[in-house]
């Protein structure tokens, strides 16, 4: 099935990225969010993104705006029936996916296929909550989405071998190198990222090294181009913590108990770059 219209839901920071790499790849896009000041910010975005691209040289004027002229934003979910495919970026809560999930799965044609790019809620679940289970299935870009050259498919375990065949072929007709994961708490990326940074926080909690020194370790030591807490106040604090409680919840394994100090330095507000502080000072 060809795919020329393609769907995003949420125009927050993975949202505008992925919105911006489709329309860069030539594909028209639909791009929803609840509000239209939420769709201002998320083109502006794209448009500084854009901008940087030209500035370096990787991207013509013409390209730029050839590329902003194929997205279009809106606050109504229903301008998303004739996508051929959606993927849903909005906010990493259950309640909200699963409204977004059934609304859209009743209005899109029946060979639509419907992705989440969420981080840590079972695909096998999201697809329950679809008319057409089947064409269901996890896209996850990496952040910043434009930059990243991964895209972890998770096929739930719903997901038909067509689904999968389109949205791997897709992945790389947007420049991106896909890799297939089954279904399971984290997949693979934050199954081993997040308990990493998990452990680099009981390491600083223990005092066994200063913040900097952990990084040093890492970055020197490991070959790592950014240490595991200053990617942790990247990434926030709290989506870190979510995830480790997610993996601590469904695995039901102590291993994967949050540091007690990533636990008080959310509840400090602490939660990296966003805030302006966590394991270091913005
Ligand atoms: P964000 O908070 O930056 O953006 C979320 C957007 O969704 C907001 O603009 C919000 O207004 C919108 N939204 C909320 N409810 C909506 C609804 N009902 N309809 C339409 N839009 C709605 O969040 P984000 O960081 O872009 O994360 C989005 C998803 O991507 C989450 O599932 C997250 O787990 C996943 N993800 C995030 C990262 C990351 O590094 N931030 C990386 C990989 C995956």
């Amino acid at each position: 099935m060809s795919i020329t219209l393609a769907g995003v839901i949420g125009a927050g920071t993975m949202g505008n990225g992925i919105a911006q790499v489709f329309a860069h790849h030539g594909y028209r896009v639909i791009m929803a969010d609840t509000s239209d000041a939420a769709l201002a910010k998320g083109l502006e975005a794209i448009k500084q993104s854009l901008a940087r691209q030209v500035k370096k040289g990787t991207l013509t004027d013409s390209d730029a705006e050839a590329t902003l002229a194929r997205i279009t934003p809106t606050t109504r979910l229903s301008d998303l029936a004739p996508c051929g495919i959606v993927v849903e970026a909005a906010t990493e809560n259950a309640a909200i996916k699963e409204q977004l999930f059934r609304e859209v799965s009743a209005q899109v044609a029946p060979t639509a296929i419907l992705a989440s790019n969420t981080s840590s809620i079972s695909l096998t679940r999201i697809a329950s909550w679809c008319t057409a289970p089947e064409r269901v299935i996890g896209m996850h870009f990496m952040n910043p989405v434009p930059v990243m050259q991964l895209v972890e498919i998770i096929r739930a375990l719903q997901t038909s071998d067509a689904t999968w065949q389109t949205v791997h072929d897709l992945s790389l007709a947007l420049g991106k190198t896909p890799v297939t994961a089954k279904d399971a708490p984290g997949f693979v990326s934050n199954r081993i990222l997040m308990p990493m940074i998990n452990e680099a926080v009981f390491t600083l909690h223990e005092g066994l090294a200063t913040a900097e020194d952990i990084d040093t370790v890492m970055k020197l030591g490991m070959n790592h181009p950014i240490g595991p807490l200053a990617l942790a106040d990247l990434i926030g604090l709290d989506t870190c913590l979510s995830i480790m409680d997610i993996l601590h919840d469904e695995f039901r394994d102590s291993k994967y108990r949050a540091c007690p100090l990533l636990v008080q330095m959310v509840s400090a507000g602490r939660l990296g770059r966003k805030t302006g502080r966590g394991f270091y000072r913005y």
